[in-house]
Order: C-alpha cells, then sequence, then structure tokens
C-alpha cells in the first residue's frame, strides 16, 4: 500500500482541480497510483487503491478512469489483445513499445521532434493532431528466455 504524503497529495488535488474535476479521495488515490506505475489497468489500479479506499470498487475505479480520461488528465492506451492501460503522461504524443510474449509496455520518445511526429503519406484531408503508435517485439527478459530455453533443449 502506498500512503501518499501531504505534499504529493496537494500536488495530486491540484492537478484534479485543474483538470476541472471536483477533489475526490478516489480521485487522489486512483491518480496517485497511476503516477508511481504507469500503464496500469483498472485491475491493477484497484489493486493499488483497495487498502486506501476499502470501500471501493472496480466499477468505481473504472468510473474515475474514464471521468480522467474525458479531462485530459490520463491517456488511455489500447494495446491489442490486452486491456486498456492508463497513465499520466498526456499531451506529448509519445508511443509505446509492447512484448507480445508478457505483455509488458514501455514508452517510446517521438524520435523527429514535436508532434505528430510520423507524417502520413494521406490524410483523406484531415488536419493530423497526433500520432499514436504501438511497436510490438520482444523484451528483453523474454528474449534471455527464449535463449535459455532454447538452450536447454539441446
Ligand atoms: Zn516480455
Ligand atoms: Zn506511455
Amino acid at each position: 500500500m502506498t500512503q501518499l504524503d501531504p505534499l504529493e497529495s496537494a500536488g495530486l488535488a491540484d492537478s484534479v482541480r485543474a483538470a476541472g474535476l471536483k477533489v475526490t479521495a478516489p480521485r487522489l488515490a486512483v491518480l496517485g497510483m497511476l503516477q508511481h506505475a504507469p500503464h496500469s489497468s483498472a485491475e491493477e489500479v484497484f489493486a493499488g487503491v483497495r487498502n486506501e479506499l476499502p470501500g471501493t470498487s472496480v466499477q468505481a475505479v473504472y468510473g474515475v478512469l474514464a471521468a480522467f480520461t474525458f479531462a485530459g488528465l490520463v491517456r488511455r492506451i489500447d494495446p491489442a489483445s490486452s486491456p486498456a492501460l492508463f497513465e499520466c503522461r498526456v499531451g506529448d504524443n509519445h508511443h509505446h513499445i509492447l512484448c507480445v510474449r508478457c505483455g509488458d509496455l514501455k514508452d517510446v520518445d517521438c524520435v523527429i521532434g514535436a508532434a505528430p511526429c510520423l507524417t502520413p503519406s494521406d490524410t483523406s484531408g484531415f488536419t493530423v493532431y497526433a500520432a499514436e503508435v504501438t511497436f510490438t517485439g520482444l523484451c528483453e527478459p523474454c528474449q534471455k528466455q527464449l535463449v535459455l530455453e532454447g538452450s536447454a533443449d539441446q
């Protein structure tokens, strides 16, 4: 269980207020959890805040995350074949890389200047605001694991 220190709690309350939302205990707990553990699913956030908020439910956490996403305080990522993930790092148009074996997800910074860092060949007349790319591959621990498993076969 992560108990928030008063200074951190005040910072979280400011962020919630700045997003135009009312400050509530569940909102502070959920935001605090996401700052410590970016790219968490609603279930993971719930597991992280349930001790702090004994009366809360997964549904309540989903509600808080939806309100945060709508207010632009939190970014929702929908990787293929895994639950939606949430993070506090918004507005910088960064991308993600996903391990296809263990589901580990990491941030990938834009490499070519400001957002959007990808130029589509045809936008069908759209004005592009952002680009969201999920790279897939194998993380380092999984690569090592596969090498170990491969050598055990021989
Ligand atoms: Zn992996
Ligand atoms: Zn991210």
